[in-house]
């Protein structure tokens, strides 16, 4: 998940970049374009107005050479018929025309081209009676009456502007007048614009610049033809003409051309650059074969551009940030609103299932209830019942010592009838010691058989069911005398031994001599048969708790007995003498008392039955 989100973070941060670069990169080009269409619409003004001054510089001067022919003395020393001091005239004539018109210098030639009068006639260096038939204006001015030439002058090495026209009389063309003009001054004034300008002439060379290092450079490679024509025609002088270095890079509509301009001449000396890239744009001037060239810088633009494109990259990162902080704070909100919904709904589903653990719960706690209720009935039903079959237990074994109690009874009620009888005799006659001894046995028989009676009563009474501090010797003692005229016919002997501090157990007296009895009467059973049976009472006792043993000399019990000992209703004994329940009835009644009853056969023979009891707590 983390490494999903560090994807899509990374995914929109380069969108953003994308997008900043894209806007950076448009915005430069529309600047750009901007900035070249203004520039287009200033180079075309700027040319205008110098192709303009150009036209009138050169044009101010266009007619001197034709207005020759309105001077006789001049047509005449084209005719050669003048002598030395007309020709003197007219070389004066010239110089002061010259001087008038601040021309470079004004002179004539015949067909053949020689010089017969110049305006620099007194001057050492004056070029009069040179033959300047090589030059191209004379030749165009022969051939169609005029012939304008930018070139360097032969012997003064000065550069200028030669305007010549074929002056003509009677007999046809007697010659040629030419005017040189300097334009010196015109690119001086060219010296304060702001950006280059140039003119080139028809061969690509460079004439008039406001780079003082650009003039006689050539705009393009000159050939070795052309190279000889110059050598031919000296226009310019044997200069070398080196390349100016324009290297075109584009062009756009209207012949306008984005140049680069690749060295610097270490000469120049400019308030501008004459380095870099310029938007170059051209004209022809009319009536010359020259062509007026303006460079705007591309700096500016660019500089204008590059803060275009800066500005609308800070504008679209701007907006990218502004983007991501909306939609980071949208994506926020829609987490926190999915986080209060997923924790609504957990919230919910928990509820749910409290309600629905709670209804669970309430169910099983009325199934609980309803399991204890039962229980509580069952229990209660079988308490009942239980104490239903002890009493019926007790009943049992009532009827069994009914026999020896009838005939306990029987005995002494005989010998009160006798004694009864024999003291009204004797009190008849007189003897009122035999009738005491008689009365006295006979309240003595009254008591045993009270004694027995109570015994019985005490047994057969329903116990409480509640537990007290019970004397267990006592018990024993209680037990062995409800049995005393049962162990008396079997003539059995009882070695009891006693501990020498009667131990105490917390229970129910009454059953407890009910288990007692049971078990006796069980050993009794065992050793029926026996001429003289035995029966052992032994105790063990611990801090907690005691131990009685009853340990008979019987066969023992069976493998039968010993498994199902403590079964309901099994017996071994014949129909009538046994029901079975006695040990089932003793084992639950000391199970209530929080001790354990258990049989087991003695390694001597004979079975022994021990009783386990809590002693109750002492109280010193
Ligand atoms: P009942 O005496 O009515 O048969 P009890 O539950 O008291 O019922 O005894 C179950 C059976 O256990 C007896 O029938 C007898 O087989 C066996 N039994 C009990 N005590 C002894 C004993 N001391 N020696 C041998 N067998 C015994």
């Amino acid at each position: 998940m983390p490494q999903a989100r560090t994807l899509r973070a990374l995914s929109l941060l380069l969108l953003c970049l994308l997008l900043v670069g894209l806007c950076g990169f448009s915005a430069y080009r529309i600047g750009q374009r901007l900035g070249i269409a203004e520039l287009q619409a200033t180079g075309l003004h700027r040319l205008e107005i110098y192709a303009g001054s150009l036209e009138r510089e050169i044009s101010k001067y266009a007619f001197l050479p034709g207005t020759l022919s309105l001077e006789q003395e001049v047509l005449d020393v084209l005719a050669g018929k003048v002598d030395r001091r007309t020709r003197e005239r007219v070389n004066a004539y010239l110089e002061k025309l010259n001087e008038r018109a601040g021309t470079l210098s004004i002179y004539i030639m015949d067909t053949q081209g020689r010089v017969l009068a110049t305006s620099n006639w007194r001057r050492p260096d004056s070029f009069l009676g040179e033959d300047l038939s090589f030059r191209p204006y004379f030749k165009d001015a022969l051939v169609s009456g005029s012939g304008r030439f930018f070139g360097i002058g032969t012997t003064r090495s000065e550069p200028g502007y030669y305007l010549a026209t074929a002056l003509t009389g009677d007999k046809g063309t007697l010659g040629v007048a030419v005017t040189k003009v300097s334009l010196e001054q015109l690119e001086k004034s060219w010296a304060t614009v702001e950006a280059p300008v140039f003119v080139a002439d028809e061969n690509g060379v460079v004439i008039l610049s406001a780079v003082p290092g650009w003039k006689f450079t050539a705009l393009r490679g000159l050939d070795d033809a052309t190279r000889a024509n110059f050598e031919r025609t000296q226009q310019y002088n044997r200069r070398p003409l080196p390349p100016l270095g324009l290297q075109q890079l584009a062009t756009y509509e209207g012949g306008t051309r984005l140049v680069r301009i690749a060295t610097t001449r270490p000469e120049t000396v400019s308030v501008y650059p004459v380095s870099g890239r310029f938007l170059e744009q051209s004209r022809a001037l009319p009536g010359t074969p020259w062509t007026l060239t303006v460079l705007s810088q591309l700096e500016q633009v660019d500089e204008l551009a590059q803060s275009r494109a800066a500005l609308a990259a800070i504008a679209a990162a701007c907006l990218c940030m502004l983007g991501i902080i909306v939609n980071e704070r949208r994506r926020h909100l829609r987490d926190r609103l999915a986080a209060r919904e997923e924790l609504q709904r957990a919230h919910d589903q928990l509820e749910r299932k409290v309600e629905e653990r709670t209804a669970d719960l309430s169910t099983a706690n009325q199934q609980l209830q309803d399991e204890v209720g039962e229980r509580i009935r069952a229990e209660r039903t079988l308490r009942a019942a239980q104490d239903e079959l002890v009493q019926a237990g007790k009943l049992a074994v009532i009827g069994q010592l009914s026999a020896g109690i009838a005939h306990e009874l029987n005995q002494p009620l005989a010998a009160l009838r006798t004694l009864s009888a024999n003291a009204g005799k004797f009190l008849e006659r007189g003897d009122v010691d035999t009738t005491r001894t008689n009365l006295g046995r006979i309240a003595e028989m009254v008591d045993r058989m009270g004694r027995i009676s109570g015994q019985l009563r005490t047994f057969a009474r329903k116990s409480s069911g509640q537990s007290a501090e019970v004397p267990l010797c006592r018990a024993l003692d209680n037990a062995l005398a409800l049995l005393e005229s049962r162990l008396r016919r079997a003539g059995a002997v009882v070695e009891r031994s006693c501990p020498s501090e009667d131990p105490v157990a917390l229970c129910d007296a009454n059953r407890l001599e009910q288990v007692l009895v049971n078990l006796i009467g069980n050993a009794l059973d065992a050793m029926a048969g026996q001429p003289q049976p035995r029966l052992e009472v032994g105790w063990e006792c611990s801090e907690t708790q005691v131990r009685l043993h009853v340990r008979d000399h019987g066969p023992g019990l069976s493998d039968e007995a010993a498994a199902h000992l403590f079964e309901p209703f099994f017996t071994t004994k014949a129909a009538g003498d046994g029901l079975g329940l006695g040990l089932a009835i003793s084992a639950g009644i000391v199970r209530d008392f929080g001790g354990h009853l258990h049989g087991a056969n003695h390694p001597d023979g004979g079975a022994v039955f021990t009783l386990e009891l809590p002693l109750a707590a002492r109280h010193d």
